[in-house]
């Protein structure tokens, strides 16, 4: 991934819209059942080659809504499959890009700050 949406999350949609790879589902369709909006960490770019920083983020009123998660690569698969958090998608990509500039503890922590600039 690169992102998740936490329980702060009061479900405005105003996220939806904003997301180029069109990761983010409400929770009707969150496949891991959880009554939560969801990001598809298969395919979520943290919108690096889009823009700036996440569009999500700059779209959500709620602070701590959306945070930093681990990057969605092979080095950190395990975090992802066998996880109640997610449900991998069966012809999910191996890899998706990340953020360098973005520390391993903001995304370990689930930090949002350094998604602001
Ligand atoms: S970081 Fe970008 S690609 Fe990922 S869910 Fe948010 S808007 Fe979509
Ligand atoms: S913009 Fe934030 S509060 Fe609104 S639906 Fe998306 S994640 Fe939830």
């Amino acid at each position: 991934m690169a992102v998740r949406i936490t329980d702060m999350c009061i479900s405005c949609d105003a996220c939806l819209d904003e997301c180029p790879t069109n990761s983010i589902v409400n929770d009707d369709d969150n496949p891991t059942g959880e009554d939560i909006y969801y990001v598809h960490p298969e395919t979520c770019s943290e919108c690096v080659g889009d823009h700036d920083t996440p569009a999500c983020q700059a779209a959500c009123p709620t602070d701590g809504c959306i945070v930093w998660d681990l990057p969605y690569d092979d080095d950190h698969r395990s975090h992802f499959e066998g996880n109640s958090l997610y449900k991998l998608s069966a012809d999910a990509a191996n890899s998706q890009p990340h953020r360098a500039e973005v520390s391993m503890e903001d995304r370990k922590a689930g930090n949002v700050e350094s998604i602001i600039e």
